[in-house]
């Protein structure tokens, strides 16, 4: 079903417009009318400004001109009668989030009833008089708040002439998907035949680079996610929570498997297959955890990639402490009380930093049986260093940082199994811990298997440079999954920046096609790259410029707000972020099982059903 016109303004009927502009400008000009009259008509050679003079004028004009004070009043009425009422009628079918729009009207109303209070009393009391110019001027600013949005809605707007029906679907919701969904939405907003979907297993948006703060407690845990609902509320994009099973390019359709709770009649897990056609559609499922087929890995260790894993992670810490607080035994005590992450890249590396934060900012305090020395965190990396492939300033600060926190680095060595109680090195003795954080790297979608589209031997799928799958005009492959060649001839890394650029720009090319103009070529931007390395220092190489330390991690910390989807998610993140500083965080073992519905066995696996 097509989702409500949330752009209806821009679909009425051309009289309805020129009627409702024609209203609202004729309200305008009677009240700046109305205004210059009461300010002009009695000429007072007095220093005072404007504001003051208004309340002084109404009074002389009440005592000396008492008709035409009341004719000001009755125009006064009027014009914020007829102004009020058509914005209303207009800002109702604007597309402004809900609370916003109660906001502003709430405000417009209570300005509105002020002022005429004010202009009625004028004449009467001496605090009407010196509030008057300031409540007219308020009163203004919020008919201006009221009446701009639709005005500008109504008339300002890409024309789209294409009249083919446009079905564009949009498989997963990550960076690429939703800058894709947004992007098209705005430049095409709502037209009777398009229609934007978005499919994502998940029912919120998750912003993987705050993972570590949430598994951690700098931040809670609803703060790295925005429902689709709430994104996609003022646009005319529709969501669908679905795991996608199959594409099939001949037939142009997508299947979607939706969960049901328990087993079919056949004891197979319950669940419906549902089609959807598409005319284009943008292939984002992102990426999954690539274990190297390391044995164990999959059943003992605990991945940094999903909403689940930072609830795993932050149980399993807290409730290290607390067996490592009751057992008496010294091995099993190091055992709980040895934290192993495995892949020293930037996500090994925030989600190290941010355990021996808690650790040592908290932990310690609230569990006194433990010797502060007991504890200890350690970074697992195959090469010969930490962040491999960054500037040789950011990986020699990040080192001496993660050395000065504490953090063990074992470089050079590899993985070659995980037990539930020990990591296996190929050189030198098992390190014995009970919690193995594998952030070691991602392997694309298995989803791109299914989807019958060429691969290469990565499994992602090659693009040329408009993002489009070879030999598909229709399919354009974004983010992680896309093996996308860059202006230097290597292949764009799997990185947030990257998709959302190519989110963004695949939404101008997709409207370019739409309007029949030609598509261009992509080009990635390199912001640079930052990682924080514990509480207040972070190493950040920003468009070439340099900064460690606690303006590095300002720096960081203000560029991962500007790019969290939604203004209340940035609000409650700063409010986090201040209350950490102030207030200890929560150290309760929270349960697992309401948000792990989210997050389904198969979505951890990353194993898509079989398409049946
Ligand atoms: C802990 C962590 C920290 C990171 N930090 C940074 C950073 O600081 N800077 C940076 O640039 N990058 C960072 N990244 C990388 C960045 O998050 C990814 O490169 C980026 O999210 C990729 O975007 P995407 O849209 O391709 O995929 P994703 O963002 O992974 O989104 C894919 C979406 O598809 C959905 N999906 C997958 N399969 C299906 C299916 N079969 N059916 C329906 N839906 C499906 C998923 O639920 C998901 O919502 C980090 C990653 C992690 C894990």
């Amino acid at each position: 079903m097509q989702k409500t016109d949330t752009y209806s303004l821009k679909n009425a009927l051309v009289s309805f417009k020129l009627l409702s502009t024609a209203a609202i400008l004729f309200s305008i000009a009677l009240l700046g009318w109305s205004w210059y009259v009461s300010l002009s008509v009695l000429k007072f050679n007095r220093p005072s400004d404007m504001c003051v003079l208004l309340g002084d004028d109404l009074w002389a004009l009440a005592h000396y001109k008492s008709g035409l004070f009341g004719l000001l009043i009755f125009f006064q009425i009027v014009a914020y009668g007829g102004l009020y009422l058509t914005s209303r009628v207009l800002f109702a079918r604007t597309s402004l989030r809900r609370r916003m729009k109660n906001l502003i009207q709430a405000v417009a109303t209570t300005l509105l009833v002020l002022n005429l209070l004010v202009w009625c009393t004028a004449p009467l009391l001496r605090f009407s008089q010196t509030i008057a110019g300031y409540v007219g001027l308020a009163t203004a600013v919020a008919m201006i708040a009221l009446c701009l949005p639709p005005l500008y809605q109504m008339w300002f707007y890409k024309r789209w002439p294409n009249p083919k029906p446009s079905r564009v679907v949009i498989v997963g919701g990550g960076f690429a998907g939703v800058y894709a969904a947004l992007g098209l939405d705005k430049a095409l907003g709502y037209h009777p035949h398009l229609s934007i979907t978005v499919i994502d297993r998940k029912n919120f948006f998750l912003f993987p680079p705050l993972l570590p703060s949430a598994a951690t407690g700098t931040i809670e845990m609803p703060q790295v996610t925005q429902s689709y609902r709430r994104i996609f509320e003022t646009t005319n994009i529709q969501y669908k929570k679905a795991t996608v099973t199959q594409i099939d390019p001949k037939t142009q359709t997508v299947r979607m498997h939706v969960h049901l709770e328990g087993e079919d009649l056949n004891g197979e897990p319950a669940g419906s297959e549902v089609d959807l056609p598409y005319d284009y559609l943008v292939l984002a499922p992102g990426s999954t955890n690539q274990t190297f087929n390391t044995p164990g890995a999959e059943d003992h260790a605990i991945f940094v990639k999903e909403l689940i894993d930072a609830i795993r992670i932050r149980n399993r810490i807290i409730d290290c402490f607390e067996r490592a607080a009751v057992v008496l035994d010294e091995t099993i005590r190091r055992e709980l009380l040895h934290f192993a992450v495995v892949g020293g890249g930037p996500t090994g590396v925030e989600i190290a930093t941010e355990i021996q934060d808690l650790i040592h900012e908290v932990l310690l305090k609230r569990y006194p049986e433990i010797h502060r020395e007991h504890p200890q965190v350690s970074i697992i990396q195959s090469g010969p260093q930490v962040l491999p492939g960054w500037l040789d300033s950011v990986v020699r600060r990040t080192t001496d940082q993660l050395k000065k926190l504490g953090v063990k680095l074992v470089l050079n060595n590899r993985v070659t199994e995980v037990r539930h109680n020990a990591v296996v090195l190929k050189d030198g003795p098992a390190i014995a811990t009970r919690t193995i954080l594998w952030c070691a790297g991602v392997k694309p979608s298995p989803l791109l298997a299914n989807c019958s589209l060429p691969l290469d031997k990565s499994g992602r799928v090659p693009v040329d440079n408009c993002l489009r799958a070879p030999g598909h005009e229709n399919v354009f492959v974004l983010g992680d999954s896309a093996l996308c060649i860059g202006e230097d001839g290597k292949p764009l890394p799997p990185l947030g920046q990257v998709a959302f650029q190519q989110g963004d720009h695949m939404a101008k090319n997709l409207a370019r096609l739409l309007c029949r103009e030609p598509i261009q070529p992509f080009k990635y931007f390199n912001f640079g790259a930052l990682v924080s390395v514990g509480e207040h220092y972070a190493a950040v190489d920003l468009l070439g410029v340099k900064l460690t330390g606690f303006i590095g991690w300002f720096v960081w910390r203000t560029l991962y707000l500007v790019k969290m989807i939604g203004l209340s998610t940035k609000v409650r993140i700063m409010v986090d972020w201040t209350l950490d500083l102030l207030i200890e965080r929560s150290i309760a073992v929270i349960d697992e099982a309401p948000h792990a519905a989210a997050d389904s066995p198969e979505h951890r696996r990353e194993t898509v059903p079989v398409a049946r």
